[in-house]
């Protein structure tokens, strides 16, 4: 509330200088500006030599056919560059979507194909991890407009967080549904879980429930958050469900399908 000389009263009562307000707000925009600022200059110096990086490991793997010591530690090494280049992307995102960069494609694309493909991303993931994977496939006219490469990096992140966060020997049951004027997929684990108190929190960034040492999986805890801002940058939500920790995670996407003419189109090219 502000009073007679256009100062703020907080709760308690005290008075606050409006323009000393308005000031420390300014002043945390500015700190947040330089914060994304910071992130996407990061991202982009981190991410330059990751390409030399991976031509240099393609050329060394024909010289490491040789010997079966040298091939797995050439193995260990592309691994731990994916893992990096999955890092700096997500990074990358983030400071994308702070600065309102991220520019998305408007089409009609297929669900199935888009689920198809982010199996195929989190498939060598869920093989070392020995999990069962249920999948039964969607409608081939099921149809939803937006980035089909966007929509593989969300599903595709759910799938590999399920394969990560449930031991080895699990099942991850992929289900996609009709909901009214919406599609929605289901990416469902047996593994560890989530405590209610998080259930809202694994979507803000940096979030994460386990203590970094006692994560088998290293992450930034960033995927999630950018899993929700280009799910509602297409329209759509996003949720998350557990009974608890031991009882398995439940993440839910909800998006608008295509209307109309475009879906018309789109169903038609499917099919010619
Ligand atoms: P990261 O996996 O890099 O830590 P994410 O943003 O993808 O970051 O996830 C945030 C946190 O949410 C994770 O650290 C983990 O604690 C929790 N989480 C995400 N997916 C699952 C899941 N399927 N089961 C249990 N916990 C999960």
């Amino acid at each position: 509330f502000l009073d007679a000389a256009g100062r703020a009263k907080t709760m308690t009562g005290a008075c606050v200088d409006i323009t000393d307000l308005w000031q420390a707000r300014e002043a945390l925009r500015r700190s947040d500006r330089q914060k994304d600022d910071f992130l996407a200059t990061l991202a982009h110096e981190l991410r330059n030599p990751l390409a030399p990086l991976r031509t240099g490991l393609h050329v060394l793997r024909r010289a490491a056919d040789a010997s079966g010591e040298a091939k797995k530690v050439h193995a260990i090494m592309e691994r731990q560059l994916d893992h990096m280049v999955r890092l700096v992307d997500d990074l990358l995102d983030i400071a994308r979507i702070s600065q309102g960069k991220i520019a998305l494609r408007h089409e009609p694309v297929a669900l199935h194909t888009v689920l198809e493909q982010a199996l195929d991303v989190s498939r060598p993931l869920m093989e070392a991890q020995g999990h069962t994977l249920e999948w039964e496939g969607a409608d081939p006219h099921w149809q939803v407009v937006g980035d089909a490469t966007r929509l593989v990096q969300v599903v595709g992140n759910l799938l590999n967080n399920a394969a990560k966060y449930t031991p080895s020997g699990g099942r991850v049951t992929l289900h996609a549904a009709e909901d009214g004027e919406m599609l929605r997929i289901d990416v469902q684990d047996t593994g560890i879980g989530i405590p209610p108190a998080m259930l809202d929190r694994v979507f803000d960034r940096f979030a994460q429930v386990q203590q970094h040492l006692e994560r088998a999986q290293g992450g930034l805890g960033i995927g999630l958050s950018v899993v929700k801002s280009l799910v509602e940058m297409h329209g759509g939500r996003v949720a998350a469900h557990s009974a608890g920790p031991g009882e398995g995670s439940r993440f839910i996407v909800w998006l608008p399908r295509a209307q109309g003419p475009q879906a018309d189109a789109a169903a038609g090219e499917a099919i010619a």
